[in-house]
């Protein structure tokens, strides 16, 4: 069962590609999946009891060598390498492995403050995939595990000025609104190196890290690996399980069928209603308002 990674592995892909490369290699993995999990493996569990032990060798030796092939992780990720996209996988959460094992040795906390100030889940109206670590300008932001920086951008209106970097255990990370990077492209890095200097840039009220764990492509809370208290691992042989671990996907199902409108002049609650074929106690219930509530011209309602 490995020669299909290894043939993924060959070349960097273009987008496209890409994406059609990791959704077939996904439905593939979903079935490969589907068969019964040693429960002593180490083994990421996509191969059947009888490749488990050779994966676990080759994971290590990963481990070991930094990694083997091109990018880290490219079996997991046949061999996709974006540099643009944090997300080009376009994996859904159905599609991933029902469970899956992370070697998590050699953690080191991304930043030195312990001050959570949002959690991973949804907001008003969006979902916030990573967790907020404040800071003060300038505090310096570590990559956690060993890794290659994939991604090094800005958004002015997102993530400011942003570093993704995959690691060898087939996670990565998102690191966000930094003040100054400090690596670059492609470069290779130790956990525990910096990569940036903390800050306040792109969509955020305050100097903080927003930071994100994702498995190909889909972000888990973090607080399911990380202690941010301690400051550690909770465990260095992470069994993500994903009944557990996307627990959070009904509320992102919820939040794809939403449907949203802006009051006009001359709106009212009542008429909205009638309009999108729904009822004021409904729109309320959606939009954590009461039926009293002023709307105002411009406002961004939830209908659906
Ligand atoms: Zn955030």
């Amino acid at each position: 069962m490995r020669f299909l990674p290894t043939i993924f592995c060959m070349q960097p892909m273009k987008s496209k590609r890409c994406v059609l490369a990791v959704v077939l290699s996904a439905l593939f993995l979903n079935a490969v999946y589907a068969e019964e999990i040693s429960p002593d493996s180490l083994a990421f569990d996509l191969f059947s009891a009888s490749d488990t032990t050779d994966f676990r060798t080759e994971l290590e030796m990963e481990e070991n060598q930094f990694w083997c092939g091109i990018h880290p992780a490219d079996s997991i990720y046949f061999g996709c390498w974006d540099t643009e996209w944090v997300n080009p996988y376009k994996i859904k959460i159905d599609s991933l492995p029902d469970s899956v094992r992370f070697l998590c040795k050699n953690y080191v906390h991304p930043i030195a403050s312990t001050r959570i100030t949002s959690h991973f889940g949804l907001r008003r109206y969006r979902f916030h995939y990573g967790i907020d670590i404040g800071l003060t300008v300038g505090d310096t932001v570590r990559s956690v595990f060993d890794g290659q920086v994939r991604i090094i951008d800005y958004e002015r209106r997102g993530y400011g000025h942003y570093v993704v970097v995959r690691h060898p255990n087939g996670f990565e990370t998102v690191y966000a609104h930094l003040s100054r990077v400090l690596v670059h492209k492609n470069d290779t890095l130790k956990a525990g190196q910096p990569i940036a200097l903390g800050g306040n840039t792109g969509r955020s009220t305050g100097p903080h890290l927003h930071f994100e764990v994702r498995f190909l492509g889909n972000a888990i809370n973090p607080t399911k690996l990380i202690d941010f208290e301690g400051q550690q691992v909770l465990q260095e042989d992470f069994l993500m399980v994903k009944k557990d671990a996307y627990d959070h996907k009904k509320i992102l199902d919820e939040l794809a069928k939403a449907q949203y409108c802006t009051v006009r002049s001359g709106d009212t609650l009542s008429g909205l209603a009638r309009r999108y074929g729904t009822t004021v106690s409904k729109l309320c219930k959606l939009n954590k308002i009461s039926a009293s509530s002023i709307i105002r011209i411009g406002q961004r309602l939830r209908y659906r």
